[in-house]
């Protein structure tokens, strides 16, 4: 009898291994047009190897690492910070209409103008959402919302001769992101500490607020997943020592239809359509972080963002793609990731403002659920409520040997993927869980029970949890060189 794991291991084998000389997988159609001459010989290369096979053993490969992938199609996802929530098909349904999936950036823009114009109803609808005058949806990622950012906070200062403002104050809770943006501007970081709650220390913001303050990044909510309660203080402080500030609003999903960060004092900020509009987000993009900013900020938002015209017969419109009076210039080679313009445009027209708030609503609510039925398996750092995402501690279960990231191992066997680990990096052993509004309540519960479950072996067989995961095609990697040092090239095995 065939063992099961032979199976297995056959299904496994690489493509190249598959190959067998001669094999095909398509049959060409006879050539109708005339044959051509090869290039020269040598531009020719002989040694190149591929694989021969079939069409169903290329399918079989393709299948089968499909289904090596964790998605949020197929399982909870709950990776704090980053938004890991259903993305609805509907969204690419719409992208892939010809008059969407089939246009060149360089065509004539009177030729474009559906696509110009759901871009210039984009840009109004985040406007509006987040409380502020004008939106570019130039850049592609959070992090290059946030280059672009403090690039406009820079050349702002530098319009009004203010070439003193060295220094951009960030919370130490931040994403590593914001420290990283503002120094590629040439900015010195200064970081600010959090206070007992959570809240930014408000007095060593003031103390460290002065002339040289070019501006502020913060996040709200934030890495925490808390609402810092001194908001309109901290902004208030920024702006008295002539500094602006930033938001990092990668992550909305508390905030909609709730409070609007203009509102709050925020001049300029990203957000990330991957991450609260639904626009897909696993392996790695393609992102898009458009910039909103305030009537002060706006003038110097990224390139292009497109403007209407209205004619003077007053009822033709159109729409052009236009520079910022003092843009910081372009972000991209074209107009951004416009494939993703088109997703969060229809995740927005599908809910309307009513969903939206709705969104946030249920967000909320997810993450204290879990929050409240496990504050007595895993330590609460911040005992209370918290916002969109919850961050726990593993450190009671550090001292009985076993580490956040084993926990996080181990949520793999039940077929959870891991949380964020040890970020915020102020909470020491941090699982930070983000269930997102599109889990079920029977999922949330599922996850609890899991949680207590592996808080229970914790103590009883701390050794499961080393050895997780158990059932993967493989257990644990070195994940810092698996990212750094890939080594994708299939090798013919020695004879
Ligand atoms: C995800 C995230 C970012 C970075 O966004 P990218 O699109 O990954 O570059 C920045 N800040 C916060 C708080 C985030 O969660």
């Amino acid at each position: 009898m065939i063992e099961e794991t032979k199976t297995l291991e056959r299904n496994r084998r690489l493509l190249m291994d598959r190959s067998v000389p001669g094999r095909v997988g398509v049959a060409l159609p006879a050539l109708d047009v005339p044959p051509q001459p090869l290039p020269a010989q040598e531009q020719l290369r002989d040694e190149l190897v591929l694989p021969e096979v079939s069409e169903g053993e290329v399918v079989r490969y393709f299948t089968g690492l499909s289904q090596m992938n964790f998605s949020v199609d197929t399982n909870f996802y709950p990776l704090g910070s980053c938004t890991m929530k259903y993305n609805p098909k509907i969204n690419d349904e719409v992208a892939q209409l010809p008059g969407f999936s089939q246009i060149h950036p360089l065509q004539p823009e009177e030729t474009v103008q559906g696509a110009l114009k759901l871009a210039f109803q984009l840009q109004g609808f985040l406007s509006e959402i987040v409380g502020m005058e004008a939106t570019s949806l130039a850049t592609m990622a959070g992090a290059q919302g946030e280059l672009a950012g403090m690039l406009m906070i820079r050349a702002y200062h530098l319009s009004h001769g203010d070439k003193s403002r060295r220094t951009v104050l960030v919370p130490d809770s931040a994403h590593g992101t914001n420290p990283a943006s503002a120094a590629m501007c040439g900015f010195q970081v200064v970081s600010i500490p959090s206070d007992a709650r959570g809240n930014m220390d408000v007095d060593a913001l003031r103390q460290a607020c002065n002339s040289e303050t070019a501006g502020l990044m913060l996040t709200l909510p934030n890495t925490l997943g808390l609402f810092d309660i001194n908001i309109l203080e901290i902004c208030r402080a920024v702006h008295e020592a002539g500094g602006l500030v930033y938001g990092d609003g990668a992550n909305m999903n508390a905030m909609l239809g709730q409070t609007k960060l203009g509102e709050l004092g925020f001049d300029v900020l990203h957000i990330n359509l991957h991450k609260t509009f639904s626009t897909p987000h696993g392996g790695g993009g393609p992102g898009a972080g458009p910039v909103c900013a305030n009537s002060l900020l706006a003038p110097f938002l990224a390139s292009p963002v497109v403007e209407r015209a209205t004619h003077s017969d007053g009822n033709k419109e159109t729409y052009r793609l236009t520079e910022p009076e003092h843009s910081i210039g372009k972000t991209a080679a074209f107009h951004g990731n416009f494939g993703m313009m088109v997703r969060a445009y229809t995740y927005i027209r599908g809910l309307g403002a009513e969903g939206l708030r709705e969104i946030s609503e249920n967000a909320v609510i997810n993450a204290n659920y879990i929050l409240s039925a496990l504050k007595d398996y895993y330590h609460l750092p911040y005992d209370r409520s918290c916002m969109h995402e919850v961050v726990f501690s593993a450190k009671t279960q550090k001292a009985g040997g076993v580490s956040a990231l084993d926990v996080a191992k181990r949520l793999i066997d039940y077929g959870i993927h891991p949380p964020t680990m040890y970020f915020p990096l102020i909470v020491e052993e941090a699982l930070m869980i983000e269930p997102t509004e599109t889990e079920s309540k029977e999922t949330l519960d599922y996850f609890i029970r899991v949680m207590k479950d592996i808080a229970l072996e914790a103590i009883e067989d701390a050794q499961v949890l080393k050895d997780a995961p158990h059932n993967t095609p493989n257990s644990r990697l070195d994940e810092a060189r698996a990212a750094r040092r890939p080594d994708l090239r299939w090798k013919q095995a020695e004879a």
